[in-house]
């Protein structure tokens, strides 16, 4: 496994593999790695060549009072368990190798950006769409591999490489959990023994709306309002939001028909968690 941190030599480095013919799975993560990133890795593994793992915090996704200083980081063990999964390679630039000074140029979806996750978090998927846009044009890979756990992400970015034309496959891979249900997070080290048991009510919840959507339920407020009074068990807990949303046009549904994504996000203290289901009805 290869470390880079620049991207001129990282661009060298992969010109060469490509005129040898071979293909390049890229896997955008922020570090701080867990068994969610790394089944990404893993699926990145089976189907390319060379498999690139982006480890970078990236500043311009955070608000000014998010946890970009706190955020937890292990590049260490990120290295060890990265090369174990199969990663060819790790791009971790600094800052200022991403960003110099004097930079002017961001890369913006509209529209489905500004809901969900968009509205407590306005900016993020700015900071999220300039980024991976800045890796694909460094990297230029065949396929690069996002985790269905941030799914509007997932939207936005298959929004923008259809709008930009870019050639590049997006692969969504499913969410990998805790066995109790807590879909794995970096930022699941935040929380204190008590929030993370009671955290586990946010699958418990989406696994009964299942269950009812199963037996035919449509309405879509019945189904809320479920999730809501689940989740409202837990004293800890407090709802940002819970909604029902067509899976391409992130609009709210009223009747629960074709691709559907129920979407939460919770704060557990100062921890805001999201989770998220799909479901095709
Ligand atoms: P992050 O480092 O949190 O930015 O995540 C990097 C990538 O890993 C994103 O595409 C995430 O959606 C994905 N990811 C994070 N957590 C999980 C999980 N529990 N299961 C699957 N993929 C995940």
């Amino acid at each position: 496994m290869i470390i880079f941190n620049n991207i001129k030599e990282l661009k060298a480095h992969l010109k060469k593999q490509k005129l040898e013919g071979k293909t390049i799975g890229l896997v955008p993560t922020m570090g701080f790695l867990h068994a969610g990133h790394l089944s990404l890795i893993s699926k990145a593994k089976q189907e390319n060549n060379i498999v690139v793992v982006s480890i970078f915090v990236n500043p311009t996704q955070f608000g000014p009072n998010e946890d970009y200083e706190r955020y937890p980081r292990n590049l260490e063990k990120d290295f060890e368990l990265s090369q174990g999964a199969g990663a060819d390679i790790i791009f971790n630039p600094e800052v200022k190798e991403m960003y110099p000074e004097n930079y002017y140029t961001y890369v913006e979806v509209t529209g489905i950006t500004e809901l969900l996750c968009g509205i407590s978090r306005p900016g993020h998927f700015k900071g999220v769409t300039t980024v991976v846009s800045k890796l694909f044009n460094i990297i230029s890979p065949d396929k690069a591999y996002f985790g269905q756990k941030d799914a509007q992400q997932c939207v936005v970015i298959k929004k923008m490489v259809k709008d930009l034309n870019l050639d590049i496959d997006i692969i969504v891979c499913p969410i990998i959990r805790e066995k109790d249900g807590l879909a794995l997070s970096s930022r699941n080290v935040y929380l204190n023994e008590k929030e993370k048991e009671q955290a586990t009510v946010l699958y418990q919840s989406l696994e009964k709306a299942k269950e009812k959507i199963e037996k035919n339920e449509r309405n879509s407020k019945i189904i809320k309002e479920l999730i809501r009074k689940i989740i409202n068990e837990k004293e800890l807990a407090k709802t940002e939001y819970i909604e029902i949303v067509d899976l391409e046009t992130l609009k709210e549904v009223k009747e629960i028909k074709g691709s559907i994504l129920i979407a939460l996000a919770v704060k557990f203290g100062r921890t805001r968690l999201i989770d998220n289901l799909m479901m095709e009805v």
